[in-house]
């Protein structure tokens, strides 16, 4: 029988993620299938009973049950302690572990598709302290980079973040706890969208890169539309930009590796990115 997977959320008919899992589980001739599923959080715990009982083999988690999860697994890999937030779950022996793969497929992307190596020098900056924001910082920090800036519309979420994370570091300059308005200074090298600014074309950030160096880096993590509206301005300012097509990918594929023991190869993560960019 097919082994099933799932990513539940609410709303939930907008993921890629079945493509994305779908096309790699046929590579790979593997015997499973992978669903998109609306839950309310009541069914959550048949889900866990599911998995706890190999009737599933795992699911992932997106908007609004990242936190929720928490209280329903065994186990938090480390990545989801220090984000505070699940979006991959599996079983392992008889423990059901969570784990939060969205800041190392954010590094993976960085590093493999883009050709960007964050190191002690970098300087980041940070638009927005939802659950994106917890799970990327979790993994940019691990680089000890010279500086993060953390801003955010509402500065209470932003500080909050800063506080969470600064447990983390080894240096307090790497957060200025004074937040910014949104215009990045010449000596940022890394800015990530990691708000819902510019999703479907709605709301696009109001930022100005006019000072922003060319050689840097314009990280929107919205990949609807794909030429989102941040991408627009970096590319009036001739700014290396990219939407969250990637990052989408290689999260996928960390949590992928977590089901299958099966690391999707690098030219496999490209055809997907290619199919998803022709679906639009
Ligand atoms: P979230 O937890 O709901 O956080 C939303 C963030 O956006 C908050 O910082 C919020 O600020 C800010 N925001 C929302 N509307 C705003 C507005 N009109 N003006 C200014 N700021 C606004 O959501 P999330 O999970 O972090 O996701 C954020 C985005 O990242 C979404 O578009 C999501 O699709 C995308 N994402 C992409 C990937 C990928 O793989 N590419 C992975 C995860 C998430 P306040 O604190 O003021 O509300």
């Amino acid at each position: 029988m097919k082994s099933k997977l799932f990513v539940i959320g609410k709303p939930i008919k907008h993921s890629r993620s079945p493509t994305i899992h779908n096309f790699w589980i046929e590579k790979y001739s593997l015997n499973a299938n992978y669903y998109k599923l609306e839950v309310d959080k009541k069914e959550i715990r048949y889900l866990i009973k599911d998995l706890r009982e190999e009737k599933i083999k795992g699911f992932n988690v997106t908007i609004p049950y990242k936190k929720i999860i928490i209280d329903f697994v065994d186990e938090l890999e480390i990545s989801a302690s220090k984000s505070k937030a699940v979006n991959t779950v599996y079983k392992i022996k008889d423990k059901i572990i969570g784990a939060n793969t969205d800041g190392i497929g954010f590094i993976s992307s960085l590093q493999k598709d883009l050709n960007f190596h964050l190191n002690s020098s970098s300087n980041v900056m940070c638009v927005g302290a939802g659950g994106a924001a917890y799970g990327i910082i979790s993994s940019i920090i691990d680089f000890n980079p010279n500086m993060i800036k953390i801003t955010n519309r509402t500065r209470s979420a932003g500080i909050k973040l800063i506080k969470h994370f600064e447990k983390f570091t080894e240096s307090k300059k790497l957060f200025e706890s004074k937040l910014m308005g949104y215009k990045p200074d010449n000596y940022i090298d890394l800015l990530i969208n990691c708000t819902s600014c510019g999703m479907n074309g709605k709301n696009p950030l109001d930022i100005e890169l006019g000072s922003m160096k060319k050689k840097s880096l314009v990280y929107d993590l919205v990949y609807e539309p794909p030429l989102t509206p941040l991408m627009k301005i970096a590319r009036e300012k001739k700014i290396k930009n990219t939407n969250g097509f990637y990052m989408l990918v290689r999260q996928a594929s960390e949590s992928f590796y977590r089901w299958f023991g099966v690391m999707p190869k690098d030219s496999h993560v490209n055809e997907v990115i290619s199919i998803l960019k022709r679906d639009d």
